[in-house]
């Protein structure tokens, strides 16, 4: 397959440190880019400044480079792409797609007893002297998508999510518009990524399709689990990789993916790893689900 017909990325936000969760991700997506003969892409989510590390985007480069992976081109930035998402946030509106709402989160909860959104500012003004957020209006009825791990998945944006925000009260623009917009212009044609964001994926078709982007071909990693059985995230405490000791961490991510490492290779250092890993990479390995928890670096 020629270069141009793979752009995969990596796209971490700078909320935390990278862990064992976020390796999974870096190289599933990595070997599968490389494996095509692609492009691998860095790009850095970071469009909530209250949200973020301080010094936490400098450091993803220099752990990155520890464990062997090397990205094309520079290093993007969601923060330097603002007026991109407005603009395709302007087209949308152009397209009547969007509305604006007045509603809090309480007030959503009080009427619905959930947090999926009634269409209430669809159907009527948004309330007066207040900051408004912009949604977008779902379509009813499935919506359906292969994905190369998890395989065809159908939902109802409306019935699951209802409508929802492409820009914040607070301004900010939603991840989900930010996203889509970056993979088209990156050109970005797969993605891999944690199963964690399985479930956003339809509403980001949905945003391709209005945008009339054509959608990448995705593929979603079972998350790595702590022996609690949560997602290793920043919020339950994940630890940070350890750059002293890559390789290590790398053959038990190899693992984890069901690549089966030979055992020679426990000691190798990361760039033989990592060769072997290219030349060997069978995306149709890797589970649905991960049944058992695998022992996971501490
Ligand atoms: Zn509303």
């Amino acid at each position: 397959m020629a270069a141009a017909n793979y752009i995969g990325r990596f796209a971490p936000s700078p909320t935390g440190a990278l862990h064992f969760g976020s390796l999974l991700a870096a190289l599933a997506s990595y070997l599968d880019a490389r494996a095509h003969n692609g492009q691998w892409l860095l790009r850095i989510e970071d469009l909530d400044p209250a949200r973020e590390q301080p010094g936490i985007k400098a450091d993803f480069a220099r752990v990155l480079d520890a464990f062997g992976f090397e990205w094309d081109g520079p290093i993007s930035y969601q923060s330097d792409r603002l007026t991109l998402y407005t603009s395709a946030l302007h087209q949308l509106h152009e397209q009547h797609r969007t509305y604006p709402c007045s509603c809090s989160r309480k007030e959503i909860q009080q009427r619905t007893g959930t947090h999926q959104y009634d269409g209430h500012c669809f159907n009527q003004l948004p309330k007066a002297n207040r900051k408004l957020a912009t949604r977008l209006h779902c379509t009813s009825g499935a919506l359906c998508f292969h994905d190369r791990i998890q395989g065809t998945r159908c939902h109802d944006l409306q019935q699951e999510s209802g409508d929802f925000i492409l820009r914040r009260r607070d301004g900010l623009i939603a991840y989900q518009l930010a996203v889509v917009v970056d993979d088209y212009l990156q050109g970005i044609t797969h993605v891999v990524r944690g199963c964690d964001l399985l479930n956003e994926t339809p509403r980001q078709i949905q945003l391709q399709n209005y945008l009339d982007y054509p959608s990448p071909c995705y593929a979603h990693i079972p998350v790595a689990t702590n022996p609690m059985g949560q997602k290793l995230s920043k919020q339950t405490g994940a630890t940070a990789l350890d750059i002293t000791q890559p390789s290590q961490q790398l053959f038990r991510a190899l693992q984890q993916l069901h690549q089966s490492p030979p055992e020679e290779l426990q000691r190798a250092d990361v760039n033989t790893l990592i060769s072997w890993a290219i030349q060997n990479w069978q995306c149709h390995n890797i589970p649905a689900t991960e049944k058992k928890t695998a022992p996971l670096p501490e």
